[in-house]
């Protein structure tokens, strides 16, 4: 048999839900509410890049769906399917069936099926590519260009512990076991907040998910909306197994450290309660950081109005 289609069958065939038309033909086939559009967006993972080789294929299979649900939650879409491109060296039954029980345990959870992908064999490492796609009523998706002077800027989750998780094992930190120990899994395997991100639909305004750090991803929406931020230090979501590290590192891990895929964004003042309401529904953890001002520019201030100087942080792939 084709070891392409062996692969296929053994590893990313499992049906999909009544209604849809799943792996096995030449395109999936799949419903959309009446009155919603499609939302969809698709992220590459490269061996080196975004993961490391030897990292636990589950763990991957997770990842490499987390990252795309993100961008869901991000827009105030609710998951309806994905898609899965592997580029491999080579078949690793062991990799692939780890890999695919991450993936699937994640797709299962978030309701998010595996309806198709590509499978090809790659030149140097692997490449995982996977494309979500979900839905959401196009008037109440959280574009980053919505943001309103006076809204409150929020955060969901917390943030920093897997910028020091990838610091710990790049060598770019003094080896510290158990500090790895309790940072990995947010490098590792993000849960970002997809019911909670739907939630949001039509009450939030303006909104992301924070990939490339705080600092960089919240410019994003200041510059889409033409507006600033004041954002109060204090009140930001570190992460509790940052606690007790130097505070300098402590704050560029948590303003411009990467890999979160939690979101942040922005709605009316007038809408707090119900906002706190909706993350106790979605049981996300969440945290009011800041506001929205017309004043151009990012502003981190200490408890005592003293301006924190914020590095020029956040990732990019081309600097
Ligand atoms: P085609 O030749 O039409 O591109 P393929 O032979 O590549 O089709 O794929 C056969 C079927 O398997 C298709 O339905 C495709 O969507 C699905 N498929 C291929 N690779 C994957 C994968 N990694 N995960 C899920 N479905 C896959
Ligand atoms: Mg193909």
């Amino acid at each position: 048999m084709n070891i392409e289609f062996d692969l296929i069958a053994r590893y990313f065939s499992r049906p999909a839900p009544p209604g849809f038309l799943g792996v096995g033909d030449d395109c999936a086939l799949f419903p959309v509410k009446p009155g919603y559009h499609l939302a969809t967006s698709t992220d590459l993972l490269i061996e080196g890049r975004h993961f490391f080789a030897d990292v636990d294929p589950a763990a991957l299979g997770h990842k490499s769906l987390a990252v795309n649900l993100s961008d869901l939650a991000a827009m105030g879409a609710q998951p309806v399917a994905c898609l899965l491109s592997l580029s491999l060296p080579a078949v690793d039954h062991h990799w692939l069936a780890a890999f695919a029980e991450g993936f699937y345990a994640l797709a299962d959870q978030s309701a998010c099926p595996l309806i198709g992908g590509d499978t090809t064999r790659s030149v140097t490492g692997t490449v995982i590519s996977v494309t979500v796609m979900g839905q959401v009523r196009p008037q109440e998706a959280l574009r980053r260009s919505a943001a309103m002077v006076g809204d409150d800027i929020w955060i969901t989750g917390t943030l920093g512990a897997a910028d020091i998780a990838l610091r710990l094992l790049q060598g770019k930190l003094p080896a510290n076991p158990s500090l790895l120990a309790n940072t990995r899994s947010a490098l590792e395997k993000p849960l970002p907040p997809w019911t909670f991100g739907e939630y949001l639909a039509g009450v939030a305004h303006a909104g992301l998910d924070i990939s490339d750090g705080l600092v960089q991803d919240l410019g994003h929406i200041l510059k889409a909306s033409r507006c600033g931020a004041e954002i109060n230090y204090e009140a930001l979501p570190i992460a509790p197994a940052l606690l007790g590290l130097d505070a300098r590192l402590i704050q560029d891990a948590v303003l411009t450290g990467g890999d979160v895929y939690q979101l942040c964004f922005t709605a009316s003042a007038a809408d707090r309660q119900r906002i706190m309401a909706l993350a106790g529904r979605a049981s996300v953890q969440l945290a009011r950081v800041g506001q929205i001002v017309a004043e151009p520019g990012l502003r981190v201030r200490a408890s005592d109005g003293a301006l924190i100087t914020v590095g020029n942080g956040g990732f990019d792939h081309f600097s």
